[in-house]
């Protein structure tokens, strides 16, 4: 059984202390896949050295996190580029609209998402993307930039069963995690009525621990915990589900 976490910052530096531990015990519980979202370019050398250290086990991608989208977004998306240029990467991510945190970038944050989404369909590599208190807004620019290219993971999906269903239409993937394990995640309530072949795993470590872990730091070998409660909201094993993910994972990030 091979489990696929298609959403996890192991360079965070919630992992200084233990990050050799942290990825056999991932590796022990079956994830043997991490795709590793960008934030900004201070990070990059950090997940180069990562990628370096697991070969075989690590796939990265490039991009602006929308929380860091500032006043020197541009200098930051010449960055992306210039990386994109230099070394292979699996996706462009995280990007999207975060309007939960700090509004004071909205126009920014909207602009950086679009120049990515074009970035990410010339390479024709998927997006993963961050959406928080900003479905219309993402899909009001999915809808101006959808076409036979495009695809990826809404990733940490928490919306409602027609945002889902909307999301699919534009050939994304809902990446699962965590927050269907809380009792008020509410997502658990409708996820059975989404076909598997739409569903990608994913822990967002350090963030977001599932249940019984919650508040506390995340880590990928907590991905088990995000199976088992799928296995049990679609009532079939965990192998299935395990086996199911994994395939979506090499669907949208083509290895
Ligand atoms: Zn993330």
């Amino acid at each position: 059984m091979v489990l696929t976490d298609t959403h996890t910052h192991l360079y965070s530096e919630a992992f200084d202390e233990d990050r050799k531990e942290m990825m056999s015990r991932a590796m022990q519980a079956g994830v043997k896949r991490f795709f590793v979202p960008a934030i900004d370019s201070t990070y990059t050398q950090a997940m180069l050295d990562l990628e370096a250290a697991y070969p075989e086990n690590v796939f990265l991608m490039t991009g602006l996190h929308p929380t860091h989208v500032k006043e020197n977004y541009k200098e930051e998306l010449e960055h992306v580029e210039r990386m994109l240029s230099q070394h292979t990467f699996y996706a462009i991510g995280e990007i999207g609209i975060d309007l939960y945190w700090d509004k004071t970038f909205f126009k920014q944050q909207q602009e950086a998402f679009r120049q990515q989404i074009r970035l990410a369909k010339k390479n024709k590599l998927p997006i993963v993307i961050h959406c928080r208190e900003s479905f219309d807004e993402i899909f009001e620019i999915l809808e101006e930039e959808k076409d036979e290219v495009l695809r990826g993971i809404f990733h940490c999906f928490t919306g409602t069963l027609e945002q889902a269903n909307k999301a699919l239409d534009y050939n994304m993937k809902l990446g699962i995690g965590g927050v269907v394990t809380f009792k008020n995640g509410k997502i658990d309530q409708f996820l059975n009525q989404i076909d598997l072949r739409h569903i990608v795993l994913e822990t967002d470590a350090p963030y977001l621990s599932p249940v019984p872990y919650r508040g506390k730091r995340n880590e990928s070998a907590y991905l088990k915990l995000v199976l088992e409660k799928l296995a049990t909201l679609y009532g079939v094993s965990q192998k299935h589900i395990a086996n199911i993910t994994t395939d979506n994972s090499k669907e949208v990030f083509g290895i």
